[in-house]
């Protein structure tokens, strides 16, 4: 089965960097907006059921000694579901995509993760043992709290069977606000998605680059900044958070990419209205 995927992989310069994004799975799933109001934009994917097909891409920044992995995904490849609602289509193994630009597991020297969905971090483990066995592993202290400390929230288990080995082998460290990274890379506290969400920025040669993570699924939420296609999140933190990267990004020439968009994901944003933007991929 494995051997039929191909890697995936969409690289640019930034500056003296590279960055690549590395296509992992594809999700399927009916978002939960305010009903009756269209969330299919010109340039959102759906499936011939009229569901929403995401992506699901991580990060790999290659700066100067740093290279740095954000939010790496990997399921086995008879996955089929995510959760009881999503289908999952598994897509190439994230070590064969990294072994096809050149980077090997031991080669990374920072894991930065957004925020403590699994489906944002559950390629950290081989068999138990650190599949980045040399990286620093960055993770939010709200997340930590919630579900590793209080042990609140969904997918416990799994989280903390994730978190727990990397904690053991010294590489765990924990984020509170903003932070600068190194290698141009800065993380932004972006709290909506999860109390302790953060955005990556990295910022080589006058261009900036934005992982968004789960601050956006889909495109119509950056013309509907309070929106979020799983209730229950908290919409003014959210919007807040929003706003916040999308105003610092208008600030310098920026492309932006989240988690979930469709691969290789990479967009713009477009001012439309006081609080209103449009999506474009490029
Ligand atoms: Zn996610």
């Amino acid at each position: 089965m494995a051997d039929t995927f191909t890697p995936s992989v969409a690289s640019r310069a930034f500056g003296h960097g590279r960055a690549s994004v590395i296509h992992t799975a594809r999700i399927h799933f009916f978002p939960a907006f305010p009903a009756g109001e269209e969330w299919v934009t010109e340039d959102t994917v759906t499936d011939e059921e009229g569901r929403a097909v995401l992506g699901v891409n991580s990060l790999l920044v290659e700066a100067g000694p740093e290279t740095i992995l954000v939010d790496p995904a990997w399921w086995p490849a008879h996955e089929t579901k995510l959760g009881p609602e999503a289908d999952l289509e598994v897509g190439p193994p994230i070590d064969r995509s990294l072994a096809s630009i050149g980077v090997g597991p031991a080669d990374v020297t920072r894991v930065l993760i957004t925020h403590g969905h699994p489906d944002h971090f559950n390629a950290l483990l081989v068999d138990g043992a650190l599949r980045f066995p040399n990286a620093e592993h960055l993770f939010p202290l709200a997340d930590w709290e919630q579900w590793v400390v209080r042990g609140d929230g969904y997918a416990v288990d799994e989280i903390r069977s994730l978190l727990r080995p990397v904690e053991r082998a010294g590489k765990l460290r924990l984020v509170d606000g903003d932070l600068v990274v190194g290698g141009g890379v800065t993380l932004l506290h972006t709290p909506g998605e999860s109390d302790g969400h953060q955005v990556v920025r990295f910022e080589a040669g006058g261009e900036r680059l934005y992982y968004l993570g789960d601050l956006f699924h889909l495109p119509v939420e950056l013309r509907q900044l309070d929106w979020a296609p799983v209730p229950g999140r908290d919409a003014v933190v959210l919007q807040e958070s929003r706003l916040r990267v999308l105003r610092d990004a208008a600030a310098a020439p920026s492309t932006l990419l989240f988690t979930h968009g469709a691969f290789p994901a990479w967009g713009t944003a477009a001012k439309t209205g006081p609080d209103s933007w449009a999506w474009r991929y490029l």
